[in-house]
């Protein structure tokens, strides 16, 4: 008997040294999840595709391949130009102009969803802005304006979409959002969208309280930095993309499509235990001292 033990006990150990090497070849190679049927027969509005490094465009890709049916969002009328030729790939899915300041705006992409789908399953909200002069100077510095606008398109928007979602998620759903650690801790030149980041990560609890009754789930994901339009807003935004990939256990540097799978993770049903939470995909930099 404790010979039989102590063989199991040696399986084991080898197995589990096997195991770690197999991670460890695995985390080299980083592989791409396989996302197919995932979301079959869920339907998902996309808000904030402004071009294909969009991380928003990632989250759209991965939901397209993880089966969901969607609709997109672009901000601005000029921004169309670039995302129309992206819809092809997605299954050509509908493509509507919401600035997310135009109350009426807003309202029409919620009524077209309930006309033509009668239910949201999942919001991905991948919206954010602050005026140039309010993100390059110190926070003390920031104007009153610069902060409202800040706040009311970053911030704002999420809440006033998760209201207009919340009677279109019949069966429960899911909302999510994007952040940066820039919330949490002091991150050279992020500025004014630190304390825009912290309201909105705390927005997101207290609508997965107030929402988490009806079934709907309330998520931040937090990436790490991506090479994208908002992105280059930022002062010396090359050196956090270095600095994050030298220094992050998981010496990766983080894509779109790391965020699309992450999206289709929270909004599957595999994920029905978790709200509330901001999720970090930064290839594990947050833990760093
Ligand atoms: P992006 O420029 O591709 O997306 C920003 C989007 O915000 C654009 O589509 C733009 O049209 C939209 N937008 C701005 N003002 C709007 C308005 N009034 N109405 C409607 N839409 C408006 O850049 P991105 O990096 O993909 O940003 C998406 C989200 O990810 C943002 O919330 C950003 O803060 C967050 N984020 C980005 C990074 C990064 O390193 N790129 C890291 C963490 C979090």
């Amino acid at each position: 008997m404790i010979g039989l033990e102590t063989s199991t006990f040696r399986d084991n150990s080898r197995r589990v040294a096997l195991d770690a090497e197999d991670l460890i070849k695995t985390t080299a190679a980083y592989p791409r999840a396989r996302l197919s049927n995932l979301l079959k027969g869920k339907k998902g509005l996309v808000t904030g595709v402004a071009n294909g490094n969009s991380i928003a465009y990632g989250a759209a890709r991965a939901f397209h391949e993880a089966g969901a049916e969607i609709m997109l969002t672009c901000g601005h009328p000029k921004t169309e130009q670039y995302v129309r030729p992206l819809l092809y790939g997605l299954g050509n899915p509908a493509l509507l102009l919401c600035d997310v300041c135009d109350d009426e705006q807003l309202q029409a992409v919620f009524e077209r969803i309930g006309k033509e789908w009668g239910k949201l399953d999942f919001l991905f909200h991948s919206i954010t802005y602050a005026p140039k002069e309010d993100l390059h100077g110190r926070v003390v510095d920031c104007s009153r304006e610069g902060f409202k606008t800040a706040m009311e398109i970053s911030c704002y928007s999420f809440i006033r979409m998760a209201k207009l979602a919340e009677p279109l998620m019949k069966d429960g759903g899911c909302l999510l959002t994007m952040t940066y650690y820039g919330a949490e801790k002091v991150v050279d030149h992020y500025n004014i969208i630190g304390p825009v980041k912290a309201a909105l990560e705390c927005a997101v609890r207290y609508i997965a309280s107030e929402l988490g009754p009806k079934g709907i789930r309330v998520h931040a994901i937090s990436p790490g930095p991506i090479k994208t339009r908002a992105a280059s807003g930022i002062d010396r935004f090359e050196e956090l993309l270095d600095q994050a990939a030298r220094r992050a256990p998981i010496h990766h540097r983080i894509t779109i499509d790391d965020v699309g799978a992450v999206a289709v993770c929270l909004v599957s049903d595999a994920a029905a235990a978790l709200t509330g939470l901001t999720v970090y995909a930064d290839a594990g930099y947050h833990i760093l001292g």
